[in-house]
């Protein structure tokens, strides 16, 4: 499985770079993945999770971060959770 992850991960390399030149939308400022998927939780929940960072993530990076700080989030955490088709 790590194999496999590590090879997934460079060969998606060049699309990465692809994106990083052409994507003219917003992408994270954890891992600078375009966003595919638009989302928001409330006010209370950002506070906990990143504190006073502000900026786009991407759910992923998210989630990452609030495991970090000891919350599980739940679908019903989200209030906005749409499919991006820019
Ligand atoms: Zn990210």
């Amino acid at each position: 499985m790590f194999f496999k992850r590590i090879v997934r991960a460079i060969k998606n390399i060049p699309w990465f770079l692809y994106e990083s030149w052409t994507w003219e939308y917003e992408s994270c400022k954890d891992c600078g993945k375009t966003f595919r998927v638009l989302w928001a939780v409330d006010d209370k929940t950002w506070k906990f999770v990143m504190g006073n960072a502000e900026g786009c993530f991407c759910v992923a990076c998210f989630v990452k971060r609030a495991n970090k700080v000891g919350l599980t989030l739940t679908k019903e955490s989200f209030t906005i959770f749409e499919v991006f088709n820019p």
